[in-house]
C-alpha cells in the first residue's frame, strides 16, 4: 500500500527523472547540431595532412606612417588588415601551420635601407618582399582593404600575378570561399600588377577584404565579428587550395622544381584590341559601373580641335578631357580627378614619360582598386590615342614613386586593353 509519504517521494523522483531526461535531450540536440555544422563546414575542406607543417607568411597591408585607405568614419585600412591578419594567424596555428607575420604591430619598414629605394613607401614594400622571399614560406597572403572614389562598389576580391599559375589557383580558392561564406558578391579573382605579388618568388595573393569607401562595408569592417568571418573565409579558401595542390602533386609523377617555380610562363595578355580612331576623335577610359570586376568602358569623344596638333599638345588635350570625366549623362565612373594634375609630358616614338602631381594619391585614397584603375585609365588612354607601347609615370619628378601604396611606378607600364575591351558596351560621349 502506498502511503501519502511514499507517494510524495515517488513524485519528487519522477520529477527529477523528467528534468534530467529533458537536459539530456537538450545536450544531445546541441551536440548533434554542432557536429553536423562541423561536418557541413569542415569536412570537404580540411585535410590536415595537406595543411599541417606548411609555412605561410601573412602580410597585414600598410602600417605606421601609412594608414592605407581611410573610410568616412576615420577607420583606417592598416588597423583592419592587422586585426584580420592576427585572427588568420590563429586559424592556421590551430591546424599546425607555421605562420610568419610581416608585422604584428602598427609599424612600417620605411627605416630599412633597401638598395635603390628612394621613397618611404618603396622601402617599406621592398622590405616586406624581402621578408617573404627569405621566409621560404609555401605562400604569401597580403591583406588589404579596397577603396574607390565613388561609394557604390562593394565586395571582397582577390588579386594575383597572372604569370604565376599557382597564385591564380590560390586567389580563385580564396575568392570562392569569400563568396560562399560572406554572402552576395559577384567579384572574381583578377590579375593585378601589385608590387608585392610581382616581386615575391612564392605563390602570393592580395586579398582586398572589401571597399572601405562603401558605407555598409566600412561598418562591417569595423565589426570584430565580421573580421573574424573574413579571417575564417580566407583560412578555408587557403586550406582548400593546399588540399587541391596536394591532390595535384600526387597525381603528377614528376613535377619540375617541385611546382615552386612556375613563374617561367610568360605573362600572356590577349592581343591588343585598341580601336582605330577617326581623326578628330578621342577614346577615353572610364570605369565600368558594375559590381563584378574592375574594368573600363571606353568612351569615344568627338574633338575636331585635336586635328593638326603636335603629339605633345594632343596628349595634354586628351588628358584634359580625361580629367573632365565621363560625358554628360554617362553612367561611367571617372578614375582620375578633375583639375590639372599633369606637370610634364615627354614623347619619344612609342614611349611616353608623364609627370603627375602627388595630389593624385589623395584622390586614390590608398585603395588598390582606385590605384589600378587610375594608372590604367591614364596609360590606356594615352596608348590608344597616341599609338604608344609603354608609359612611364613620374610623381613630382620622382621615378620610383607610388600613388596608393600597391603599385610601384618604377618600370614603364604597358597598356592593358583587355581591361576595357571594345565590344557591345561602347559609350559615345556627348562632350562638354
Ligand atoms: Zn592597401
Amino acid at each position: 500500500m502506498i502511503t501519502k509519504k511514499k507517494f510524495f517521494w515517488l513524485n519528487i523522483v519522477w520529477r527529477w527523472v523528467y528534468f534530467f531526461a529533458i537536459i539530456f535531450l537538450f545536450v544531445c540536440g546541441i551536440f548533434c547540431g554542432v557536429t553536423r555544422r562541423w561536418e557541413r563546414v569542415d569536412a570537404p575542406v580540411l585535410l590536415p595532412a595537406a595543411i599541417a607543417g606548411k609555412t605561410i607568411i601573412i602580410d597585414a597591408g600598410h602600417g605606421g606612417f601609412d594608414p592605407g585607405a581611410v573610410g568616412r568614419s576615420g577607420l583606417e585600412e592598416k588597423t583592419v588588415t592587422l586585426d584580420i591578419a592576427k585572427r588568420l594567424k590563429r586559424y592556421f596555428s590551430r591546424v599546425g601551420v607555421y605562420v610568419i607575420m610581416t608585422r604584428e604591430k602598427d609599424l612600417d619598414y620605411s627605416m630599412m635601407h633597401e638598395a635603390g629605394a628612394l621613397t618611404k613607401k618603396r622601402r617599406d614594400l621592398l622590405h616586406r618582399v624581402r621578408m617573404a622571399n627569405e621566409s621560404e614560406a609555401d605562400l604569401l597572403l597580403s591583406i588589404h582593404v579596397n577603396s574607390f572614389p565613388q561609394s557604390i562598389w562593394s565586395g571582397a576580391q582577390c588579386f594575383y600575378d597572372s604569370k604565376v599559375p599557382a597564385s591564380k589557383r590560390l586567389a580563385e580558392a580564396i575568392q570562392n570561399s569569400l563568396v560562399t561564406r560572406l554572402g552576395p558578391n559577384r567579384r572574381k579573382a583578377q590579375s593585378a600588377d601589385y608590387l608585392i605579388l610581382q616581386a615575391t618568388n612564392i605563390p602570393s595573393v592580395t586579398v582586398e577584404v572589401g571597399f572601405i569607401s562603401n558605407p555598409r562595408e566600412e561598418e562591417l569592417m569595423a565589426d570584430p565579428e565580421y573580421r573574424e568571418k573574413l579571417a575564417e573565409s580566407i583560412f578555408y579558401g587557403t586550406a582548400a587550395y593546399l588540399t587541391q595542390e596536394a591532390g595535384l602533386a600526387s597525381s603528377v609523377v614528376t613535377k619540375p622544381n617541385g611546382g615552386r617555380h612556375e613563374t617561367l610562363t610568360a605573362k600572356v595578355y590577349p592581343e591588343l584590341t585598341f580601336p582605330v580612331l577617326e581623326p578628330g576623335s578621342a577614346c577615353l577610359y572610364f570605369a565600368t559601373p558594375n559590381n563584378e570586376e574592375l574594368s573600363f568602358t571606353p568612351e569615344f569623344r568627338v574633338l575636331p580641335e585635336l586635328e593638326g596638333k603636335s603629339k605633345v599638345i594632343k596628349a595634354r588635350m586628351i588628358l584634359g578631357e580625361l580629367a573632365k570625366g565621363p560625358g554628360e549623362g554617362s553612367a561611367l565612373l571617372p578614375c582620375l580627378p578633375g583639375g590639372d594634375w599633369v606637370q610634364d609630358i615627354r614623347l619619344a616614338g612609342t614611349r611616353a614619360v608623364i609627370d603627375v602631381r602627388s595630389e593624385l594619391g589623395t584622390f586614390i585614397n590608398g585603395g588598390g582598386a582606385s590605384e589600378l584603375l587610375a594608372i590604367y585609365s591614364l596609360v590606356n588612354t594615352l596608348a590608344v590615342n597616341l599609338n604608344l607601347k609603354e608609359v612611364t609615370i613620374l610623381v613630382d619628378g620622382l621615378k620610383n614613386a607610388t600613388l596608393g601604396g600597391h603599385f610601384l611606378l618604377s618600370d614603364p607600364i604597358k597598356p592593358r586593353p583587355e581591361l576595357g575591351p571594345i565590344g557591345a558596351e561602347i559609350a559615345v560621349g556627348t562632350g562638354y
